[in-house]
């Protein structure tokens, strides 16, 4: 078995039987040998931080973003890295372009285990001001994003019986002022995973959500910019309603996506976990 083991400061110690990482602060070991896994989203934030974590694991990963220049710039770095990955660019609301690129990861690599449907997009208003395109816009990458990528990976893991599909969720699912489009998308998202958890099941499919809390990406930063507040006060004064009292990092994310994604979750399907830092006071 592998073993990586990680403290602090980067160094690579090799030896017969195991390798260590010195440079990070977590226990590491080989969870995703041989996965296969697609991940929307992963130019950036916690896209890019799952596909990371996923290829560190050991699994093989495309990384879909509709953002092609900065998704082949990130999955070069994996790359680099002697991580296994490749970028693709991909609109998950464009049913001919996610059918492609699920297909071709399957093919490249045989099968297919997890999907990651991360994708995602903020159009805030209030109700009344909020425009017909906002509404749609939100609805159609976060709703029907998810739905054509588990639709399009669901043939090759029910096909294998075995697949684990995660889906994002958020915190603003239970209510967000200036969200009503994301707030609706997001619990959507909520109910289309555990109706997958009970569809795909019986041929050792699970799906599970993840419901993130404020975490320090693009995303919140534009929320910051349209509010006109410092990106910096705008963390701080987010830490204080937090009991852990800190953001959350994508990489945050990426580690409770990292167990969903595990063969060792397999008894776990249709949840969805709030990483938030805690609960609302
Ligand atoms: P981000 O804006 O940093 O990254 C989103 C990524 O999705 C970008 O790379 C973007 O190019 C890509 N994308 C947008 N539309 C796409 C499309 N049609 N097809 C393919 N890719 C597309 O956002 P993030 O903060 O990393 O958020 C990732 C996910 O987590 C989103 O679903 C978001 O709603 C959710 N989330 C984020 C937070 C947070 O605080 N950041 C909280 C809760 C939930």
């Amino acid at each position: 078995m592998t073993l990586v083991v990680v403290f602090c400061h980067a160094t690579w110690v090799k030896g017969p039987r195991h390798v260590v990482i010195i440079g990070r602060e977590s226990k590491r070991v080989d969870r995703l040998k041989d996965r296969v896994a697609f991940v929307t989203g992963a130019s950036r934030g916690i896209g890019y931080a799952t596909a990371r974590r996923l290829a560190e694991e050991g699994a093989k990963v495309c990384m879909a973003d509709i953002d092609a220049e900065g998704v082949a710039k990130a999955a070069g770095e994996l790359s680099e890295g002697s991580l296994e990955a490749f970028g693709v660019g991909v609109d998950v609301s464009n049913r001919e372009q996610v059918e492609r690129a699920i297909a071709e990861t399957a093919e490249r690599y045989g099968h297919l285990d997890i999907l990651v449907n991360n994708a995602g997009v903020i159009r805030d208003n209030m109700l009344f001001k909020m425009s017909d395109e906002d509404w749609q816009t939100v609805m159609d990458v976060h709703l029907k994003g998810a739905f054509l990528c588990s639709r399009a990976a669901q043939t090759y893991m029910v096909e294998q019986k075995y697949g684990r599909i995660i889906n994002l969720s958020s915190t603003s699912a239970l209510g967000n002022r200036g969200q009503a489009n994301y707030s609706a998308a997001k619990a959507g998202l909520q109910g289309f995973t555990k109706t997958l958890a009970i569809e795909l099941g019986r041929y050792g499919v699970t799906c599970n959500a993840i419901a993130p809390g404020f975490i320090e990406t693009e995303m919140t930063r534009a929320t910051a910019q349209r509010m006109g507040v410092p990106f910096e006060a705008f963390v701080q004064g987010a830490a204080q309603q937090i009991p852990v009292g800190r953001t959350g990092k994508p990489e945050d994310i990426a580690a409770a996506i990292l167990f969903f994604a595990s063969e060792e979750a397999g008894f776990v399907s249709g949840q969805v976990l709030y990483v938030a830092g805690g609960p609302k006071d």
